[in-house]
């Protein structure tokens, strides 16, 4: 159904309350273009207040909490936000236009749970013990120590927007850090709200903050001399700027980038799961997922058959709607500006040759949906695995298939990229789930399945996809600072 949209502020979240700064822009509704949101711009003076409430609140409530009292607020903001679910799901939407059925599934229940994924870790990892020997005989012990790293930078990106962001937040405050976050500027709302929540289950002021804005607002966090850490997931040249600008006050950096993320389909795959799970990583929340397949190689052998199951796919079980209509499951791309991007991909398609077996083009609905950000999900053959639309990350609903012959050279071609985040394949033979497994140069590699995500399993990129890992016990590194304690007998 059409909503009704009456534009709402969003303001800057600093040390527990809300702030307005009268200098706004616009958030638009994806679905039909209309203005949902006006954002009030963080400038210098707010991301100062914002750091120094940071700052206090580390020296001060939050920091004196004990492990168990904090782990127990930590667990208060997961069910505080899954109190407010429809609150959270409404502003996902608005922001996002993504089908209620995306975001109610995947957004909302994992922003709650990355909140309690991390609340004990800290506690139940132990630190490392050596005893070693002295010429004395009478030995030293050694033991680590870890505290809180300090002011956590937090910049995010508009895909998942809660799910990303609290991916973060959500290990730096259960590891007794304080943050300041600077959500996309396309999609701020939930953050936004979280302060709302933060308040309510009692969080001390200046725990949890935000900062909205463009890059600008972004880069005097990143450059900020009482930020002792950024934690950046976004495309690979922002990070490459982001950890230029952090040199200067040489900052801890945890990055998460881009990707173009290769599936491979072996000859003797259940092709049945094959086709549901690359549809569901080729297409999903409209192809905006970092660990998205935008490649797939196809044994020569079974080609024709995955083109044409995968092209059913796209065509029948992907349907456009409103976001509310429970059976739509595809939505819009979540800008103009990202429209016009990855519509520049399907025309240079076509430019390399490519045959278009589906899609290829932005639908035409002939109501106000046609002021919105939609493009068809696309599928294309015959093109080169160097063509640039096989190489560069479109972060669109489109798949490049390219035909393989032998598992050396598609294991060749799964790694001849800058990028390394995940890779997805699908055999019956687990001789060779565990043969290739390992030589796939990507952070997260998926057997006969995608996204299917353990939280305490290692999260990141390989190569120019990411630096560090998060996830359980790898927070640890990023989250805290480990001290050694050598004590001489
Ligand atoms: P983006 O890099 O354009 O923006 C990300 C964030 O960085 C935004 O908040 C933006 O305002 C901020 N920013 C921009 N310039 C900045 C600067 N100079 N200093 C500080 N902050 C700055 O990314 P996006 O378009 O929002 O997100 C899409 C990208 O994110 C894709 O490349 C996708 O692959 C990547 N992504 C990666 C992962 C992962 O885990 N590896 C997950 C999701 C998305």
């Amino acid at each position: 159904m059409r909503k009704v949209i009456t534009p709402r502020n969003v303001a800057n979240f600093i040390n527990g309350q809300y702030v307005e700064t009268g200098d706004t822009f616009d958030v638009l509704y994806p679905v039909t273009g209309e203005v949902t949101a006006k954002v009030h711009t963080a400038g210098q003076a707010e991301v100062d207040a914002a750091v120094a409430a940071a700052r206090a609140a580390l020296c001060g409530p939050w920091g004196q909490l004990s492990t168990d009292e904090r782990i127990g607020m930590v667990i208060d903001i997961a069910n505080g936000i899954t109190k407010r679910f429809d609150d959270f799901l409404e502003l996902e939407v608005l922001d996002t236009g993504k089908p209620y059925s995306v975001a109610s599934h995947v957004d909302i229940p994992r922003g709650a749970a990355n909140f309690k994924a991390f609340a004990h870790t800290l506690k139940e990892h132990a630190t490392e013990a050596f005893r070693m020997d002295t010429p004395d005989g009478n030995g030293a012990l050694n033991y680590g120590v870890r505290r809180p790293r300090g002011v956590i930078g937090i910049i995010s990106p508009w895909n998942l927007p809660l799910l990303l962001m609290t991916w973060k937040a959500g290990p730096a405050l259960a590891m007794g850090n304080t943050v300041v976050v600077k959500p996309s500027e396309v999609t701020p709302s939930t953050a936004s709200l979280l302060g709302e929540v933060m308040n309510e289950v009692g969080v001390p002021a200046g725990v949890y903050n935000v900062v909205n804005g463009f890059g600008k607002t972004g880069a005097m966090i990143t450059s900020h001399p009482d930020v002792d850490g950024i934690t950046f997931t976004g495309e690979t040249v922002t990070g490459s700027i982001i950890i230029k600008a952090t040199a200067d006050t040489l900052k801890a950096t945890s990055m998460e980038m881009g990707g173009k993320n290769a599936g491979i389909v072996f000859e003797d795959a259940d092709l049945d799961i094959a086709v549901k799970e690359l549809g569901r990583s080729c297409f999903l929340n409209t192809g905006q997922v970092c660990l998205g397949t935008e490649r797939v190689y196809v044994h020569e052998s079974i080609f024709d058959e995955v083109r044409d199951r995968l092209k059913d796919y796209a065509e029948n079980e992907l349907k456009y709607g409103y976001p509310d209509d429970d059976t739509m499951n595809f939505g819009p791309v979540v800008s103009d500006e990202h429209r016009d991007k990855v519509l520049s991909y399907y025309k240079l398609a076509e430019e390399e040759g490519a045959t278009v077996v589906t899609g290829g083009g932005a639908p035409k609905f002939g109501d106000e949906r046609d002021g919105g950000s939609w493009v068809e999900p696309t599928i294309w053959t015959g093109l080169g695995h160097e063509s640039r639309v096989a190489t560069e990350e479109i972060f669109g609903p489109a798949v490049a298939l390219i035909p393989f012959s032998d598992e050396d050279e598609v294991i060749r071609l799964a790694n001849d990229t800058r990028y390394g985040l995940s890779a997805t394949f699908f055999t019956r033979d687990m001789s060779r789930a565990l043969r290739v497994a390992p030589q796939l140069e990507a952070g997260i590699v998926w057997v006969n399945s995608w996204f299917l995500r353990d939280l305490r399993t290692s999260f990141g990129g390989m190569k120019q996809s990411g630096i560090g890992r998060e996830g359980g016990v790898h927070g640890l590194e990023f989250y805290t600072e480990i001290s050694n304690v050598c004590i001489k007998i």
